[in-house]
């Protein structure tokens, strides 16, 4: 009988793809175990978090001896899909998304920008980073052809929400939302929304306002 994928809670799942960097990195220097301790050192998550997020797909993690490399590895790979490609779409070719093309997101997971838009002239019929733009006359038709349903929205605020309904049309599951922005989708469709600038601004506040201090280390 085929298993049940296993359900885990959100924020458990957003911590994954870090974890699965970590215990990548440590598979490939022939490691065989590593610690909650060690593991919360290098993804700085504290322990306790960790031990609990593992109990979700049972690795449970031996006193003295902590979690199998392989087993952990093996469960990432099938709950991050990393067996299977996700090819994204990036909309709007400005600086951030000129930055986002020319990264190449394939070195860490196999999430990759297969294909980017715009409608500036001068970038439309060009390569960035090995990634072909297209006018956005283009979108619909493309991403069903090429069977797309992620995109990364790095465009201009005040056409945020116009491109967003022209990609809901064109089928779209996922959009990471990079403008200020809060869009309006239907309910299936899944928006993470990082802005930047208020990112920023919030640590800044953060510095100033919360400073740890030595007795909290
Ligand atoms: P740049 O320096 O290239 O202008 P930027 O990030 O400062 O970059 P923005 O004004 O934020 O510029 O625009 C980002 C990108 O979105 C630009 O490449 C712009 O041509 C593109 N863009 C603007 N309007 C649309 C639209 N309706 N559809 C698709 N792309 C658009």
């Amino acid at each position: 009988m085929a298993q049940e994928p296993v359900k885990i809670p959100q924020a458990t799942a957003r911590r994954l793809p870090l974890y699965y960097r970590f215990l990548n990195n440590l598979h490939s220097q022939g490691k065989q175990r590593v610690s909650s301790a060690e593991l919360s050192e290098a993804v700085k998550v504290d322990s306790a978090t960790i031990r609990r997020d593992f109990s979700y797909f049972g690795a449970l993690g031996k006193k003295g001896y902590g979690y199998n490399v392989n087993y952990l590895l093996g469960f990432f790979r099938k709950t991050l899909d990393q067996d299977e490609l996700t090819k994204v779409a990036l909309i709007g070719v400005g600086n951030l998304g000129t930055a986002f093309l020319n990264y190449n997101f394939l070195k860490n997971n196999n999430t990759k920008i297969e294909i980017g838009f715009d409608v500036d002239e001068s970038k439309v019929g060009t390569t960035i980073g090995d990634v072909p733009i297209y006018h956005m006359d283009e979108l619909q038709e493309k991403l069903v052809e090429q069977g797309i349903t992620v995109a990364i929205l790095t465009v201009p605020a005040p056409v945020a929400q116009p491109i967003t309904d022209s990609l809901v049309e064109a089928n779209i599951k996922g959009l990471l939302n990079f403008t200020p922005a809060r869009l309006n989708v239907p309910k299936t469709i899944r928006v993470h929304h990082i802005d930047l600038a208020v990112e920023l601004q919030s640590f800044v506040y953060f510095l100033k306002h919360y400073p740890i201090t030595e007795k909290e280390l």
